[in-house]
């Protein structure tokens, strides 16, 4: 592919611009199974800085694809065909915090975290907040429809984004949303940027919503001999108008792999169950925290306890927050792979899926977990394996496929909030294969030339088992 770095040096200037054999390998992968070269990385400073790259590179026809902090699990800012990595970690500026009409303005490349910490002296709060917010950044944020620990309650990223600057594939600005809390003016396009996962346009800043601090937040967890009880649990608190605003699993896979890597002396059991109830007043609280306490119980939880302090409650949770890197330790030669790794499943199938889960990973002769989200119907699995191993690859895929029907028959759906990328990528098209030439047409209409991080969603490889980076390549 031919590039004129002298072109983009001239944009964004020398600093900004990397070619480096170093730089391109590690812009060409994030956290999932794929990796591919950049041909180059830029790093714009501002808004300006986008449109006119975007403008070289879409009459040049060379894929661009925005980036931000690489913690995508599904390979999404990976350039499995080469082109612009455009990093928007220098656009990091907070804005304007306006708590008169209660929305921030902020960059794409503000971290999670750093934007909570600007929102703190205020005493609000950006809920939707995944576990990766000490890097993932609002653009990266926006365009998966990343959702978090809290959005049993709070709601998802799309539930607090109000508008949006994004640069169009031909390098115009425009302008979606509003600054309003409700908007009823047309198609809603900032919606349509939500999930595109930097196909349609990038985001250059965005108008967000935000929620005040809870005064009180009380911790429990409980205990279960059976993973479907605790699955039974989770739909009965669901639908019997309890409002947690954390429910989380952990099986024993997953306790296991804590215990080991942080000596936690978590118990021995099939499943534990971690809930949290918040609010401004402390006997609504209590009221909120007895109902569940009461639910677990009903379905043979045991070891209930609760606490509403700080440290306690980091203690309770810090299994649940380190959980992922514990996997990578599980069991020597084994790699933690981000496959299959995020569905939603409808709550009354909770239980059966974290018990099918199971059952698939011991057809198919690989390790897997059932942990996650589950107050807002996301089960997260990871499947451990020796990727240097082809038979282990083939279990894989036939695990990732076992898993995904599953999904689909019981009306569930392919991520949760990880994104398709590629890896998912042959499952979203069978579940979405009648909406797919509607995306497709979007797609054209908004970028002719297919140079916004192309060969992504319905777009990417029917075999998710391309550009990999583990070590047994399959091609
Ligand atoms: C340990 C760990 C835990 C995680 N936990 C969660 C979790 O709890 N919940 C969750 O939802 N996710 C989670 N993730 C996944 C990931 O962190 C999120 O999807 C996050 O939103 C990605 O943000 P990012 O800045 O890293 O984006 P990247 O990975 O850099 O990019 C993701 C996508 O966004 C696009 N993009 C980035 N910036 C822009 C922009 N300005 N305009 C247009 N498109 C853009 C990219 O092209 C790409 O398609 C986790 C990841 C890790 C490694």
């Amino acid at each position: 592919m031919e590039l004129d770095l002298e072109k983009l040096i001239k944009i964004v200037g020398k600093e900004n611009v990397r070619s480096d054999p170093a730089d391109l390998i590690v812009y060409g992968s994030d956290s999932s199974v794929h990796e591919a070269p950049a041909t180059a990385v830029v790093r714009p400073e501002n808004a300006e800085h986008v449109q006119e790259i975007v403008r070289y590179a879409n009459s040049n026809k060379i894929p661009i694809i925005p980036r931000g902090a690489g913690s995508g699990m599904s390979g999404q800012a990976v350039p499995i065909n080469g082109g612009i990595v455009l990093d928007m970690k220098k656009m990091n500026h907070v804005l304007e915090i306006n708590l008169a009409d209660v929305y921030c303005r902020v960059e794409p490349g503000v971290v999670d975290d750093d934007l909570n910490r600007a929102l703190l002296p205020y005493g609000v709060f950006y809920p939707p907040t995944p576990a990766s917010s000490r890097v993932a950044t609002i653009g990266g944020e926006i365009a998966n429809n990343a959702s978090g620990v809290r959005s049993v309650k709070y709601g998802a990223v799309r539930d607090y984004v109000l508008g949006m600057k994004v640069v169009m594939a031909n390098g115009d600005l425009a302008s979606f949303g509003c600054r309003t809390r409700v908007e009823a003016s047309g198609y809603q396009l900032d919606r349509l940027m939500v999930g595109s996962e930097g196909t349609l346009g990038i985001i250059v800043e965005a108008t967000l919503r935000f929620a005040p601090i809870p005064k009180f937040r009380c911790m429990g967890t409980a205990n279960y001999n059976k993973i479907e009880e605790a699955g039974d649990t989770i739909a009965e608190i669901m639908a019997s108008g309890c409002q947690p605003s954390l429910l989380e699993l952990m099986d024993n896979v997953a306790i296991t792999a804590v215990n080991k890597t942080m000596n936690l002396g978590l118990p021995d059991v099939e499943a534990i169950l971690m809930f949290e109830a918040d609010g401004m007043v402390k006997e609504a609280v209590d009221f909120e925290v007895e109902k569940i306490k009461a639910v677990c119980e009903k379905h043979n939880g045991f070891g209930i306890e609760l606490s509403y302090d700080a440290k306690e409650r980091t203690r309770i949770f810090s299994g649940r927050k380190k959980l992922f890197p514990a996997l990578s330790k599980y069991q020597e030669l084994l790699s933690c792979t981000s496959l299959a790794d995020d569905m939603a499943v409808p709550y009354s199938k909770m239980a059966e899926t974290a018990r099918k889960i199971h059952e698939i990973a011991k057809r198919n002769n690989v390790i897997m977990t059932a942990y996650g989200h589950c107050g807002s119907g996301c089960m997260h699995t990871k499947i451990l394996m020796d990727p240097t191993k082809k038979s282990q690859w083939e279990n894989a895929k036939q695990a990732v496929m076992e898993v995904y029907d599953y999904v689909h028959s019981v009306g569930g759906t392919t991520s949760a909030e990880h994104g398709i990328g590629i890896s998912k990528a042959p499952a979203f098209k069978k579940e979405k294969h009648d909406s797919l030439n509607i995306m497709r047409a979007v797609k054209k209409a908004l970028d002719p030339n297919n140079i916004l991080n192309p060969g992504k969603l319905m777009d990417a490889p029917d075999d998710w088992v391309t550009a990999t980076r583990l070590r047994y390549k399959h091609n």
